[in-house]
């Protein structure tokens, strides 16, 4: 069968000439396994030995190549002395300095009176031009696999340089034309190139360097629409899907007058988004966003009351044990005065009661089932789903999204709830497959936590302060910063401070790390919940989510190591119930004045979006948290801060012409960027 030239690029490289099994496992290893991961694996770095340079315009320190007459050769018969090997040109001289060379090797490579073209880096030594060792030595008749500007590419141990550059090299040559899926006309328009040049150009030139080069740009608009095109595509595909109404209003509406409190107008606003989707005909596949704090929970608790009372079961899943039941027991209580059956289910449960909890949830007994993710278990069957509420969504990426869109049922209505804050820039390529709501407020009961900063050598001071906080009955979080990326590291300096602190203060201090096991750190946490204990040291690992409502002061170590959303989350952590929170940031002397900036946009500010942008101006992308769980690091090329203009182009192309694209082409498009398993496109 002859191969297309589409084929060409989805080809195992595994099929070339030249690798073999050893090879292909290294370089499976970098995730390379196509003929197009190596076409997207772009050098980062370049020799250029391409320019032959004259002895008299030599630079020291620099990587050249050089063309010279083999003058002399000196081979002293002192140990240690190297041998040596004097060149000329027209315009100088130079040495070439070998150590631990055999003779009868550099008496071959440099014959005598020869021409010979070398390449390497330049030294200046005694007066005089020197290259030590150098990387290429040819006669001058081959000089073309010398004189050349030669790509670096990231690669793991085990892959030779020159034979990856070899096979890139042959791989750009045998390129098949693609027929481009963007007009010439829309191309020329945008000041984009055509595919096949783009690839061509970020491999030869030092363009893939360049963020804003055209070819760079080129690739990252191809990202982008690839996409926000699977997230159109799923959507299209979920909003088709027809449902059964459930009713909306009359019983939430109840419970809402026996809450102890008044709703915000973002939680109105949002709990009418989902209302209103729930007695549509279509499914709901809706994100709530809303800052730590603004009472999601509350919002999907009420529109669960409507899902129960048309009918239907409910799953509500938390990232974590602790959270899960926290859930559970708001539920009961606020769903106190009802029927509706409640349960709890997670991997500690019983296994008696878990077999009873299979059995009524198969005959339709359970109305409401919370817990982990082990709601999810292929076992785990319900007479009839309804709703499926997950909260901290982050963990998931687009394809178990649209999974869990599709997996539910034929009624099941889905909610994401989320406390990330996203700019708005990328809000479509990484939601643009949900509907949005937002809760952009807080409830106003709550008091706006204090936040002071403080230099660490003034520790001190905060003893006193710590010791009539807990004199008070109140809760103190410490928050040791990740050194690096090491559990031990971290391990050890929060154990340290540990140590320092329960000295000060005996059997009312508590530790927490990433090292411990989930039900270790369950157990702490649950301890500082009964409040058996008062001060919890941890390194950042304290759950998002958990309500701690005791909690009111919280000490963030070395907080300029913090990006700001996280620092605001860690804050959000404390004076959660009537009194009031505090948040001590302490730093290292000498802050840098970004840092003194970011530290003062937290101070002002308690808007976990307002930070989160701000945050992205001064720091760039990769510091938020929960960006990285929140798909957007799935942007191998785009950057959401450098090619804004880009993300605004590729959201106004799909919106405009998904319904006249030319599906083919940007099959293959998708295919490319590895979507095309996410909406199931088989042919290209
Ligand atoms: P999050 O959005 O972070 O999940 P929660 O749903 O956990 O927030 O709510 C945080 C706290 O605020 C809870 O103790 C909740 O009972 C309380 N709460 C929620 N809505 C309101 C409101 N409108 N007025 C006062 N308190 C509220
Ligand atoms: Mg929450």
């Amino acid at each position: 069968m002859e191969l297309t030239k589409k084929d060409y690029i989805f080809q195992d490289i595994k099929k070339l000439k030249g690798i073999g099994v050893q090879l292909s496992k290294y370089l499976k290893k970098k995730k390379i396994e196509k003929i197009k991961d190596v076409l997207f694996n772009l050098p980062y770095s370049e020799t250029d030995r391409s320019t032959i340079s004259k002895l008299n315009e030599l630079e020291i320190g620099k990587i050249q190549t050089i063309r010279v007459r083999v003058k002399k050769l000196n081979f002293p018969r002192i140990r240690n002395l190297p041998n040596k090997i004097n060149c000329e040109d027209e315009t100088g001289e130079i040495d070439i300095v070998y150590f631990n060379s055999r003779e009868g090797y550099l008496r071959k490579i440099f014959p005598l009176d020869s021409w010979v073209v070398i390449s390497g880096k330049i030294n200046f030594f005694r007066n005089k031009y020197q290259i030590t060792n150098p990387d290429y030595v040819t006669a001058l008749k081959n000089k073309e696999y010398v004189v050349k500007n030669v790509k670096k590419y990231s690669l793991t141990k085990g892959i030779n340089e020159k034979k990856y550059r070899s096979i890139n090299e042959k791989i750009i040559q045998n390129l098949p034309i693609i027929d481009d899926w963007l007009s010439e006309d829309f191309i020329k328009k945008n000041k984009l190139i055509d595919w096949n040049e783009s690839i061509k150009r970020l491999h030869e030139t030092g363009e893939s360097k360049d963020l804003q080069s055209k070819s760079y740009r080129r690739l990252v608009f191809d990202e982008i629409c690839a996409n926000f095109l699977t997230l159109s595509k799923n959507r299209k595909r979920i909003k088709k899907l027809k449902k059964n109404k459930k009713i909306s209003e009359k019983i939430s509406n109840k419970i809402l007058r026996n809450l102890p409190f008044k709703l915000t107008q973002g939680q109105h606003e949002a709990l009418n988004d989902i209302n209103q989707d729930l007695k549509s005909n279509k499914r709901m596949f809706r994100i709530l966003q809303g800052d730590v704090g603004s009472g999601k929970t509350i919002v999907s608790l009420l529109s669960i009351s409507n899902i129960i009372e048309s009918n239907y079961q409910c799953a509500f899943m938390g990232p974590t044990e602790i959270l899960s039941i926290q859930h559970y027991k708001l539920a009961k209580k606020i769903f106190k005065n009802t029927q509706y059956k409640i349960e709890f289910l997670s991997g500690k449960t019983m296994q008696s009661k878990k077999k009873r909890i299979l059995k009524q949830l198969e005959n339709g007994e359970i109305n409401l089932l919370i817990g982990t993710h082990s709601l999810f278990q292929k076992k785990i069957k319900f007479k009839k789903l309804g709703y499926v509420v997950i909260d901290e969504q982050h963990k998931f990426g687009v394809k178990q999204r649209s999974d869990l869109a599709l997996k539910g049922g034929k009624d099941c209505d889905v909610l994401l709830m989320s406390a990330t804050p996203i700019p708005r820039t990328v809000m479509m390529s990484i939601y643009g497959d949900m509907d949005i709501s937002k809760i952009k407020d807080k409830p106003s009961v709550r008091k706006k936590i204090i936040t002071l900063s403080k230099p660490e050598k003034k520790i001190d001071e905060l003893w006193p302060f710590i010791a009539k906080q807990i004199s008070q009955d109140n809760q103190i979080f410490w928050v040791c910063p990740l050194i690096e990326e090491s559990k031990f590291l971290d391990y050890s300096s929060a154990k340290n401070k540990f140590n320092f602190i329960i000295k000060k203060f005996p059997n009312k201090v508590g530790l927490i790390h990433g090292a411990l096991e989930k039900n270790e750190k369950d157990e702490i946490l649950q301890k500082f919940l009964n409040k058996k204990i008062f001060i919890l040291v941890s390194t950042t690992v304290i759950e998002v989510g958990i309500d701690f409502p005791n909690a009111n002061l919280i000490i963030i170590e070395n907080a300029n190591k913090f990006g700001l959303a996280q620092l605001h989350q860690l804050r959000g952590r404390v004076g959660r119930g009537e009194k009031q929170g505090t948040c001590i940031l302490l730093f290292k002397e000498g802050l840098s004045e970004n840092a003194i900036k970011r530290l003062k946009i937290l101070k002002q500010s308690d808007d976990g979006f307002y930070i989160a942008e701000e945050d992205l101006k001064l720091r760039g992308f990769g510091d938020l948290i929960g960006f990285q769980q929140s798909g957007l690091k799935n942007f191998r090329f785009a950057d959401p801060i450098i090619h804004q203009d880009l993300f605004k182009l590729a959201e106004n192309y799909i919106t405009n012409n998904l319904s006249n694209i030319n599906h083919k082409k940007y099959n293959f498009l998708l295919k490319l960027f590895d979507k095309a398993e996410i909406i199931n496109v088989s042919e290209i």
